[in-house]
């Protein structure tokens, strides 16, 4: 069982439930994946034992020959739900985290060609760093904030969360039609532009706006 990490320790009760991930959310993500924003959203789970926090390592499965970085805006579930209303979804937004969707690239890439599913590519122990929780009380505009990820000090990626195809509202909406969602579940809400390959002795640091920041090595 792994539980959240709030800087005021106001939530330290609250285990991480499902991981439900978003693709595709940001067109220019999509474009250098050669690929196009799909109408639906695209979804996939990760496991919760995949979950580490900032100061961690991200330990390269020897059975992949490139791993990638995906940074990402998390949402974490507060209030039980299904079917919600886009007017009622911030009701269930509890709080926010950054969040590292770490994908195994070549095992995606060879499930994509088949038509497989993507559980391992983005299963592996280690493969979702996350930062602290901020209570969403703190963020202005969550939909307006900066997020980035740099790679031994080079910045790969640099974004805005306003450049989601999606709002919130939207993705909570779309979710909670397919599964009930419930408090401690967490959706990453997919990844910018600027992926691209980590290797062993790598150390990276990402930032969501002012609100989070992550230091996570490789090994
Ligand atoms: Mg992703």
């Amino acid at each position: 069982m792994t539980f959240y990490k709030f800087k005021d320790k106001a939530e330290e009760n609250l285990k991480i439930g499902k991981i439900i991930c978003l693709a595709r959310t940001y067109k220019k993500h999509a474009k250098e994946m050669n690929t196009v924003v799909t109408k639906k959203p695209l979804l996939f789970l990760k496991p919760a034992s995949s979950i580490i926090f900032d100061g961690g390592t991200i330990k390269i499965p020897p059975i992949s020959k490139s791993v990638h970085h995906e940074v990402e805006l998390g949402i974490i579930i507060g209030k039980r739900g299904r079917n919600i209303p886009k007017n009622k979804a911030m009701e269930h937004v509890l709080a926010y985290a950054l969040c590292l969707d770490i994908t195994a690239r070549d095992i995606q890439t060879e499930a994509k060609k088949n038509g497989w599913p993507w559980g391992i590519a983005k299963g592996f122990d280690t493969f979702a760093p996350i930062s602290h929780a901020v209570l969403k009380e703190e963020v202005k505009n969550p939909q307006n904030l900066d997020i980035w990820l740099s790679v031994n000090k080079n910045i790969k990626q640099n974004s805005n969360t306003k450049n989601m195809v999606l709002s919130i509202e939207e993705i909570i909406k779309f979710i909670s039609n397919v599964m009930t969602l419930e408090p401690g579940d967490l959706i990453m809400t997919g990844t910018p532009e600027g992926v691209s390959e980590i290797k062993k002795g790598d150390i990276i640091k990402a930032g969501l706006g002012e609100i989070c920041n992550l230091k996570i090595n490789v090994k």
